[in-house]
């Protein structure tokens, strides 16, 4: 399953869920092309988390298609452990193990899911921690860290698994202000390397410099999409208007 540029590396059509009578996505149109970093932004509730989860079936759609990489994750014959296996996840919380090194942290997945050795495994690690200026903190327990400091780990954690995609779910949300740059910086830097980003975020700067598409949502349902700078100079409805004067 290699990504190649004329399949997108997310392609959503028709996505419905609800949890109970609650329909909280309805009807949901969604793209993210190789390479492309795609912001999803909108008011709390409008189901942005909901749509990123959907993605890798963390949450099951009721209905609508979803491709991952030209595969449909909803077909029950899809072996759904090799499509996760190319999506790497970051979440407000960092979630990482509090009993294991930084360097562990990196390792156990790419040794238990990817069944990688040892040598190989903490070889992977150290890149990615030097890809995100920690590689001094290798041998530290998370809870010496910084909120910052902790979340950049959890990146490295992701990239570790060397996946084609990376899904963020309001990364700097639970962060201080002053520990949000470091965050951002070293996402701009993997969209530079031209990975493939799906990024919620009430970040408005960072998705008017890196994303290439500016998804707002509203209600369960995309209310615009276009060029971050365009969209958020021409908000061309009124809840994309309010919530914009809002965020700014
Ligand atoms: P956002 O990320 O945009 O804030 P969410 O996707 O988290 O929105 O939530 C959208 C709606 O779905 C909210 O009304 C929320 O209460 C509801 N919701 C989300 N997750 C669950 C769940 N596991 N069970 C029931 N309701 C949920
Ligand atoms: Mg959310």
């Amino acid at each position: 399953m290699t990504a190649s540029a004329d399949v997108p590396a997310i392609e959503i059509q028709g996505l419905r869920k609800s949890y109970g009578s609650n329909e909280v996505l309805k009807g949901v149109d969604f793209r993210v092309g190789s390479g492309e970093v795609v912001c999803v932004v909108g008011p709390s509730g409008s189901g942005k988390s909901t749509l990123l989860r959907c993605v890798n079936r963390l949450e099951d759609a009721d209905d609508g298609q979803i491709l991952v990489e030209g595969i449909d994750i909803r077909d029950p014959e899809t072996d759904l452990d090799r499509v996760r296996a190319r999506i790497g996840m970051v979440f407000q919380q960092f979630n990482l193990f509090p009993h294991l090194t930084v360097l562990e942290n990196l390792m156990l997945a790419q040794r238990t899911v990817l069944r990688r050795g040892a040598a190989e495994a903490k070889k992977v690690a150290l890149e990615n921690l030097e890809r995100v200026g920690l590689s001094v903190k290798a041998d530290q327990h998370p809870a010496k860290l910084s909120g910052g400091q902790q979340q950049r780990v959890a990146i490295a954690r992701a990239l570790s698994m060397n996946p084609d995609m990376m899904l963020f779910d309001e990364p700097t949300s639970a962060l201080d202000p002053e520990l949000v740059g470091d965050v951002l910086a070293v996402m701009k830097s993997l969209a530079a390397e031209g990975m493939t980003m799906m990024v919620v975020t009430h970040e408005m700067g960072f998705a008017r410099e890196v994303a290439d598409k500016l998804v707002f949502m509203d209600g369960g349902v995309v209310v615009e999409e276009g060029i971050p700078s365009e969209v958020l100079a021409r908000p061309q409805s009124e809840r994309a208007r309010a919530f914009f004067a809002r965020v700014h």
